[in-house]
């Protein structure tokens, strides 16, 4: 049996970081939607009960490293599952980008397991699953637009932006996520104004999303690494409606309404930076 699952990249509309937690991690509040890059997944029964991982389009642990491997390795443990599945990951999504792409994967895995091993899970328990992989699986399990709350894994869904084109840029450097909170300071920070990005959402008002972009990690991850701050006033410079730093970094991506301009931007941005790509927001389930 066989299963094939696209997994999508995430961007946060509005990423806020509330406080420091006694157990380490911090209290977020994240808007956060898909756009439509995404790695696929193909699962394929074995007959024996090995979890096997094979990649292409880039280089990530085929081990158990790879979320995908502890997605499946969770199921098999918890549902006691004899069977085991070779999956194949086509990657597309830039790797450790800040655009979630690990635990889009790990998502989308646990959602063909559910099929292939025939489990019966709801999508409400796989995300509760998911939550022991990463704090923004849950999410991926969803899909579509939310509000993520807690240290990312608990959501409630909003309603998608209005169409827009994203253009996303990646400088060629990998950021830490653990050093970039480790260098935050949670008392000195500019915060989000979430509630109205939710407003903007309900309204579909694109105009006041572009305007109400915020991501509280920006500023540290700017600081610490200058290709970043180069290329957002670039994207500034050659005209975005809104423009936000995805997640921890180092992805930079601009919101544009209009096609031609996101084209125009990708051209001018295929200049300096390897890694551009122009898509569609697709904040629907
Ligand atoms: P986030 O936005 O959630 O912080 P990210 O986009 O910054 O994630 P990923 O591309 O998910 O980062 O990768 C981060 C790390 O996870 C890398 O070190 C990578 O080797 C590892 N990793 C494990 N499994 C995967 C996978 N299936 N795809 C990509 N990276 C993976």
């Amino acid at each position: 049996m066989k299963c094939s699952i696209k997994a999508p990249a995430k961007i946060n509309l509005s990423l806020d970081v509330l406080r420091k937690r006694t157990d380490g991690y911090h209290e977020v509040e994240m808007v956060m939607t898909m756009v439509d890059l995404a790695d696929r997944i193909d699962l394929t029964l074995r007959s024996d009960a090995r979890i096997s991982i094979e990649v292409s389009g880039g280089a990530v642990p085929t081990d158990k490293r790879n979320l995908v491997y502890q997605a499946a390795a969770l199921l098999k443990r918890r549902y006691r599952i004899s069977a085991g599945v070779h999956i194949h990951i086509t990657k597309q999504i830039p790797i450790s980008a800040g655009l979630a792409g690990g635990s889009s994967d790990a998502a989308a895995t646990l959602k063909g397991l559910n099929k292939i091993w025939a489990l019966g899970l709801t999508i409400d328990e796989l995300a509760v699953l998911g939550a022991e992989i990463g704090s923004d699986v849950p999410f991926c399990v969803y899909g579509g637009t939310a509000l993520a709350t807690g240290r990312g894994e608990h959501i409630e869904q909003l309603p998608s932006p209005p169409p827009m084109w994203v253009v996303l840029a990646k400088p060629a450097l990998s950021v830490s996520t653990a050093e970039v909170y480790n260098r935050l300071d949670v008392s000195a920070l500019r915060h989000a104004q979430t509630t109205a990005m939710i407003d903007a959402l309900k309204r579909k008002d694109g105009v006041a999303i572009c305007h109400l972009l915020h991501n509280s990690l920006e500023e540290v991850t700017l600081e610490r690494y200058p290709e970043v701050a180069h290329i957002k006033e670039q994207i500034q410079k050659f005209g975005a409606d809104g423009v936000l730093m995805s997640g921890s970094g180092p992805t930079v991506f601009a919101l544009v309404h209009k096609k031609s301009r996101a084209k125009r931007l990708y051209n001018s941005l295929r200049g300096f930076c390897k890694d551009v790509h122009a898509v569609r927001l697709i904040g629907d389930r």
